[in-house]
């Protein structure tokens, strides 16, 4: 089999940006990662952990897992980071292993810049380095672990 980005990422054979907020039998989640670029704090990617492109192809158990840690996700967002809003996005155009993109917005992101990748050229959209993402990420973990559900 090729190798998958995604899957060496759960393996541990590479390293992101940020640090694990979550995983499960089912799901990894963690913040996105641009290659030494600046990130857009609070763009969290849900990855299943099982090989599959698309959403199409998950179990009952699997679609749980997901739909749930996208909620907790969601919540944690704006409890903790303060996003008014949060966008949800599969795409699949580059890696074919189910992923799912949910970026925050902020309050006062101007009307033009709305949407999951529209967020990006806003010239004040919160972009952070490697520690602050690091603390973003810690932030999620924490209030997910103590999150009531
Ligand atoms: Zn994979």
């Amino acid at each position: 089999m090729e190798t998958c980005f995604i899957c060496e990422k759960h393996q541990g054979t590479i390293k992101t940006s940020g640090s694990t907020i979550y995983k499960d039998d089912y799901v990894y989640v963690g913040h996105i990662d641009r290659k030494g670029k600046p990130n857009y704090l609070g763009h969290i990617m849900i990855d299943l952990k099982r090989h599959i492109p698309t959403l199409a192809e998950m179990s009952i158990e699997e679609a749980k897992a997901f739909g749930m840690i996208m909620s907790r996700v969601s919540k944690a967002l704006k409890e903790s980071e303060g996003a008014e809003h949060v966008y949800a996005l599969v795409s699949g155009n580059s890696v074919p292993h189910l992923h799912l993109h949910l970026v925050a917005r902020y309050p006062n992101t101007p009307e033009e810049y709305w949407g999951p990748m529209d967020v990006y050229d806003w010239d004040k959209a919160p972009m952070g380095e490697e520690e602050e993402v690091v603390q973003l990420c810690n932030r999620l973990r924490y209030h997910l672990e103590n999150q009531i559900i």
